[in-house]
């Protein structure tokens, strides 16, 4: 059984004809193939493919469509169709694997370690796959990050990026670029937020969005946090939470919150920690 079939994806070459809806076909699966093969990207197809059987509703024809992207630039995008109670559902991921051949839109980004953290083919498949698995799970959220997130544009780009990083910590993963600071461009995170902890110094709302995440995706995110990676802040979560706490509401996280007057009275009071 192909990797799409097992876990409910459906790869549809919208647009292409013959040879080329066959090489599209054929690559979409090599990659999807290699995420089955890692410990974090297995745990997201079999989510996915989870929600699919359970709540049929929230695809369309009970499967999740991934077809060509044909927007501007290097890019893929996921759409989600309808909106319920809890979020937006029936996600059509779109994505491309031609944007990486030489003269595609994302090679020139490739070639530099400086510029393509997050950009193998695998690991921006992976990402458009979170966001696919949050509008099969009925959680995708259009809301946007300000303060110390606000470089992550919104709730699910946050997701979608912080879950690619432990995606490419994952030492299952054997081909990787290296963290991805946020979800403008794609630059190296810089190494004083690079670990478990220390990344919940990015905002006040690290804890809060990765709390959110937990308890709206509580399988997947338990399973995640059960993966040993040098980078897996949903683990740190899940093992200490206060701790995690303490990191987004420390000096570092409330300057980039620009939260000066909280700061100002924790210097005061000489309660604060970096
Ligand atoms: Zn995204």
């Amino acid at each position: 059984m192909s990797t799409a079939k097992r876990y409910n994806l459906l790869i549809n070459p919208v647009g292409l004809t013959g040879a080329a809806a066959q090489a599209y076909t054929h690559n979409v699966e090599k990659h999807l193939s290699w995420i089955d093969g890692t410990k974090v990207g297995r745990l997201l197809l079999k989510a996915t493919g989870w929600h699919a059987r359970n709540n049929p509703g929230n695809l369309v024809g009970g499967s999740m469509p991934i077809q060509p992207y044909t927007g501007g630039g290097c890019n893929a995008v996921v759409n989600n169709a309808t909106s319920g109670p809890n979020g937006w559902s029936q996600p059509t991921v779109t994505y491309s694997p031609n944007v990486f051949n030489h003269g595609g839109a994302c090679h020139a980004d490739l070639k530099k370690s400086s510029t393509n953290r997050g950009l193998y083919p695998d690991e921006l498949l992976f990402h458009e796959l979170v966001h696919g698995f949050r509008g099969g799970s009925g959680r995708f959220r259009a809301s946007t990050t300000n303060g110390g997130l606000v470089r992550y544009t919104g709730t699910e780009e946050f997701i979608a990026v912080l879950t690619t990083n432990i995606y490419i910590s994952d030492p299952s993963d054997g081909s990787k670029t290296g963290l991805r600071r946020d979800h403008q461009g794609f630059t190296p995170l810089e190494k004083g937020f690079a670990g478990p902890f220390e990344f919940f110094r990015s905002s006040k709302n690290a804890s809060t969005l990765i709390d959110q995440f937990c308890r709206e995706n509580p399988s997947f995110t338990k399973w995640v946090s059960e993966v040993k990676a040098p980078f897996n802040p949903i683990a740190a979560y899940y093992s200490d939470q206060a701790k995690a706490k303490k990191y987004s509401e420390g000096a570092v996280a409330l300057v980039r919150d620009g939260e000066w007057v909280e700061l100002l009275g924790k210097l005061a009071t000489g309660k604060i920690n970096l």
